[in-house]
């Protein structure tokens, strides 16, 4: 309600606006129109001999010029605005998320502990409460870091470690961790194709890229989970095509996934929690490799595909390519230098 509040308030103040700086410029050539007939009458009664060939174009087109440049002005401005407007929004919602994540892990933590505290509890229950508490705070941690470690992006601070990489290799051994990491079952992942080239990445990094990519497929699946890793080149490009056979998205969100804060309320799963962070996170890391994602998905039920496209080394995007590496070496350089004294 409040949401549809807003945009009909900044509708109509674009139309108003447009209305007013439409107005402006009738208005403009009314006075121009207006006066050029009052000079020139009066010009003609002063001195008739001087004949004045045109109108002076160039105040015309000026004043046009000026007030079409405000109109572009205040198109940018109320972009921005939406914008702002929209992404405050967002972070209304994050912070209710984030809240709720950080709380409820915490609440449970201590209901836990002041049951230890007042009662004699039986060892075996004990053992699974010190279990349970200890998933808890593995999720708080988790959290937190996840949210250091966006600010760390924010300001350009990760991905600061490219190397040279043989591109089946490093996604092989990439997705293989994440899918140990979040303990999937052999069966589940299945990797296949080849692109039998370079790439230059930074492996941390891509780390929390296939991550986020696994957590997600296992988050939003009803059924056990089935993750393919495809692997594919153009003469340019090579290519990570991740897909999952969860409960897809419907198109109108391909795009939006990528937002900060954004989330898609999920009725069909509505107890999956998160913050809207992990795929603005993985686009901004593959930005910083010089590649790009794009989510696709036949649509609901039909699960989802994600398809990373990074540049081969020494082939595309070589300038920006060679200036990573080279940044790379002068931190080791660094590095090496204050080690040594
Ligand atoms: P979060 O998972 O914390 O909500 P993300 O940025 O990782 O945030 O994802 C944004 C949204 O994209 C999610 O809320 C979810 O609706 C949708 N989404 C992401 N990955 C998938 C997937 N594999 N299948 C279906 N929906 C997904």
């Amino acid at each position: 309600m409040k949401k549809s509040h807003s945009l009909l308030f900044l509708i109509l103040a674009f139309i108003f606006a447009q209305i007013a700086w439409m107005g402006l410029l009738g208005l403009w050539i009314y006075w121009y129109v207006s006066n050029y007939i009052i000079f020139e009458q009066v010009g003609d009664k002063l001195s008739p001999q001087i004949a004045l060939d045109s109108p002076n174009v160039f105040v015309f087109v000026g004043g046009i010029v000026l007030i079409v440049l405000i109109a572009v002005a205040m198109f940018f401005i109320f972009r921005n605005l939406t914008v702002h407007i929209k992404l405050t929004k967002l972070y209304d919602n994050f912070i209710a998320n984030i809240t709720h994540e950080l709380k409820s892990p915490l609440s449970s933590i201590q209901l836990y502990l002041e049951t230890l505290n007042v009662k004699e509890v039986p060892l075996e229950k004990r053992n699974d409460f010190l279990r349970l508490m200890m998933k808890d705070a593995n999720r708080l941690n988790k959290l937190i870091n996840s949210i250091l470690e966006i600010s760390r992006l924010e300001q350009k601070r990760i991905a600061h470690d490219y190397h040279v990489y043989d591109t089946d290799e490093i996604v092989l051994q990439l997705v293989r961790n994440s899918a140990e990491q979040f303990k999937l079952p052999k069966n589940a992942l299945n990797i296949n194709g080849s692109a039998s080239c370079k790439c230059v990445l930074d492996k941390d990094a891509m780390q929390i890229v296939f991550d986020n990519l696994t957590d997600n497929a296992i988050k939003y699946s009803k059924q056990p989970v089935e993750i393919s890793v495809k692997l594919a080149r153009n003469p340019k490009k090579f290519m990570i095509e991740f897909s999952d056979k969860g409960i897809g998205i419907s198109q109108k969100y391909h795009n939006k996934i990528f937002q900060k804060f954004n989330r898609i309320d999920n009725k069909d799963i509505p107890n999956v929690k998160g913050t809207g962070l992990g795929l603005y996170w993985v686009k901004e890391i593959i930005k910083l490799h010089g590649g790009k994602i794009t989510a696709y998905s036949e649509g609901k039920e039909k699960g989802t595909n994600f398809i990373i496209e990074l540049p081969i080394y020494m082939t595309s995007k070589k300038f920006y390519i060679n200036s990573l590496l080279r940044r790379t070496a002068k931190k080791e350089k660094i590095m090496v230098e204050t080690d040594g004294e």
